[in-house]
Parts: C-alpha cells; sequence; structure tokens
C-alpha cells in the first residue's frame, strides 16, 4: 500500500513562501516525478512527505491515514538520496541490513530479506565489500537495497542519479525502471532531467516556484502542455517558440514548434534559413539555423541530412503539431 495524499500543503520558511497551498493524488504503485528547475521546491516537497520538514500547513494522508504529525520513521516510507550516506567501514551486507538491525529486526528475516534484496540489485557477489571497493552505480545500487529490505508503502528518491557519468545513469534508469515493475510499490522521483522524468514515470508533476504547472502522463505533457512554461521544460531538444508575424498567420500571438515537427529541405518550403551550426549525430542531425523574419531556430531531422555552416534550408512546421499560446503564455488549443 502507497496511496499518498497531499491537501492544500504550504510550507514556509521563516518569511518566504516556498510551496504555496498544493494539492496531490498519488496512487498505490504509481512511478511519480516531480520534475522542476533548481529551487522550484522539488526536495522540499519530497522531505515534507518523508516527514523530515513539517507542513506549515495542510494535511498529508499516507492509505488515507492522516499522516501529517507522524515521525519519519512512522511513515513506513523510504528515502534514497543523492549522496549514498552508505557506511564506509561496513560491508555491503552490513549496510544493507543496518535499518533492520536498529530495528531490531529477528536476525533469520533479516538474512532473508538482504539476501533476496541483494539479489534483485545483482549485489549477491559484493556482500562482503566494503562501499570504497565498488563503482558509483553499485554504491546507489546498496542505497537501494537499504530501502527495500524495509519493505516500504513507497520509495523516495530525491535526485539519485546525478552524481553518475551519462552511460551509468543510462543504466541505473532502465534498473530502476525494471525495480519499480517487480516490486510494484509506489515511488516518487525527484529530478530536474526531463529525460529522466520522461523515461521513467508513469505520472509527471512539474513544479515551479512550489506551483504545480501541470501533472500528466508523459505523453499528456509532451502533447497538450497546458502552458509555455511546461512545453519549454518537457522535450529536448526544447520546442521552438515564435512571435510576430509568423504567429499571426496561425492565429495565434505566439506559437510553438518542436524541433522533430519541422519538415526540412534544401529544395523549397515555408520558411527560409541559414544554418549556423549543424549537429551530424548519424541517427539524428541537430541543425540551428537563423531564420528569416523569425529569428534562432533549432530542426531536428531523422538520420543524416547534409548540410553545414552556410547552408540554405527551408522549413515547414507540421500544422497538426503547432502549439498557440495566448498573450499570458497559456495553451490555446495546442497540437490534438
Ligand atoms: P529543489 O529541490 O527543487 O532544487 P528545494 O526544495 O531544495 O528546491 O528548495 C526550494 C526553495 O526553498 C529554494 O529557494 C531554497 O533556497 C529554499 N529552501 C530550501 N530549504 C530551506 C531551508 N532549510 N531554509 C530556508 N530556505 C530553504
Ligand atoms: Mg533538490
Amino acid at each position: 500500500m502507497g496511496a499518498i495524499t497531499l491537501s492544500q500543503v504550504t510550507k514556509r520558511f521563516g518569511e518566504t513562501e516556498v510551496i504555496p497551498p498544493l494539492d496531490l493524488e498519488i496512487q498505490d504503485g504509481e512511478f511519480v516525478v516531480f520534475v522542476g528547475p533548481s529551487g522550484c521546491g522539488k526536495s522540499t516537497l519530497l522531505r515534507l512527505i518523508a516527514g523530515l520538514e513539517d507542513v506549515t500547513s495542510g494535511q498529508i494522508l499516507i492509505d488515507g491515514a492522516d499522516a501529517t504529525q507522524a515521525a519519519p520513521a512512522a511513515r513506513g516510507l523510504a528515502m534514497v538520496f543523492q549522496s549514498y550516506a552508505l557506511y564506509p567501514h561496513m560491508s555491503v551486507k552490513k549496510n544493507i541490513a543496518f535499518p533492520l538491525k536498529m530495528a531490531k529486526m529477528d536476525p533469520a528475516e533479516i538474512e532473508k530479506r538482504v539476501s533476496a534484496a541483494a539479489k534483485s540489485l545483482n549485489l549477491t557477489d559484493y556482500l562482503d565489500r566494503r562501499p570504497g571497493q565498488l563503482s558509483g552505480g553499485q554504491r546507489q545500487r546498496v542505497a537501494i537495497g537499504r530501502a527495500i529490505v524495509r519493505e516500504p508503502a513507497a520509495f523516495l528518491f530525491d535526485e539519485p542519479l546525478s552524481n553518475l557519468d551519462a552511460a551509468l545513469r543510462v543504466n541505473m534508469r532502465l534498473e530502476i525502471s525494471e525495480l519499480h515493475q517487480s516490486l510494484a510499490t509506489t515511488m516518487i522521483y525527484v529530478t530536474h532531467d526531463q529525460v529522466e522524468a520522461m523515461t521513467m514515470a508513469d505520472k509527471i508533476v512539474v513544479l515551479r516556484a512550489g506551483v504545480i504547472e501541470q501533472v500528466g502522463s508523459p505523453l499528456d505533457l509532451y502533447r497538450n502542455p497546458r502552458n509555455k512554461f511546461v512545453a519549454g521544460f518537457i522535450g529536448s531538444p526544447k520546442m521552438n517558440f515564435i512571435g510576430g508575424e509568423a504567429a499571426a498567420e496561425y492565429g495565434a500571438p505566439e506559437i510553438g514548434i518542436r524541433p522533430e515537427h519541422l519538415d526540412a529541405s534544401t529544395d523549397g518550403g515555408k520558411w527560409r534559413g541559414v544554418v549556423t551550426v549543424a549537429e551530424h549525430l548519424g541517427s539524428d542531425t541537430f541543425v540551428h539555423m537563423e531564420v528569416e523574419g523569425i529569428g534562432t531556430m533549432n530542426v531536428r531531422v531523422g538520420g543524416e541530412f547534409p548540410v553545414k555552416h552556410g547552408s540554405t534550408v527551408f522549413l515547414t512546421p507540421q500544422e497538426d503539431k503547432l502549439h498557440r499560446f495566448d498573450a499570458q503564455g497559456l495553451s490555446i488549443g495546442g497540437a490534438q
């Protein structure tokens, strides 16, 4: 069980309101990602759920019971941090077993849970090592193992992969997703990286300055962002925003078009521009351009596209993929 409800939750640090009144429903078994720029309140929100910070007002329910005033240990949640917080002088086995030992659990049960966690995390052969003898990815798995053995109602992850190099991050992302599949336990995962959010989440919560801008599945947010902030934050490379006459043609003060929704041709098209930088990745070509009457635009062409600095390229937007925004930056229609 791991259903969590936040109802009119607020948080102040002194005079500063970091979280204005916020409501959120997390279903049992869901993988929820809190994403937003640095300083937007992701960690604070997670720490309020964990009980590591007190709410200023509002209510937190865990499986229907009021947990607002409950001590962290009484909430049945397990937190995994960015810094692994492992004990360097203890073996992997002792590190994983630590919370159970503190809870004075029966040694046979501890042994059973540690073996099962080690097995699911591919750590069985490393149980006698010290953290210093492990790679960064293995250390992160030990930290996750220590959470798993507690059999929590929900796992709370705060940017757990940001210390790892890019290749390892991709691996660990998959491992955490697989772990979620096999445990089917609620996971709340905080990251500033929208790619992590898009690849892992059942449900993404986009935060800005403590306010939920939008909640939805990754493709909901990609297809139907509620406003310019979400449109610009979700998707990589970022959506192009265009104002002025080019937007007026489409009946809006401002339009947005994703780099992958522009057809590029060297023969002809709606808008004409000059390539400033072409990035040839083989699988894709990312073209940065200066477009006449519009300005800078980024285009993603699938596969190879033989252009270079100075080449003339014509762009035609896929009209059914255009997003329209009003003067306040709210979506008016958008892609269907
Ligand atoms: P994020 O995790 O999204 O980067 P945080 O939740 O850490 O953001 O911080 C949100 C805001 O709250 C920031 O402006 C930060 O400076 C402020 N803040 C966080 N913790 C404290 C604290 N203990 N005292 C005062 N301000 C804090
Ligand atoms: Mg943070």
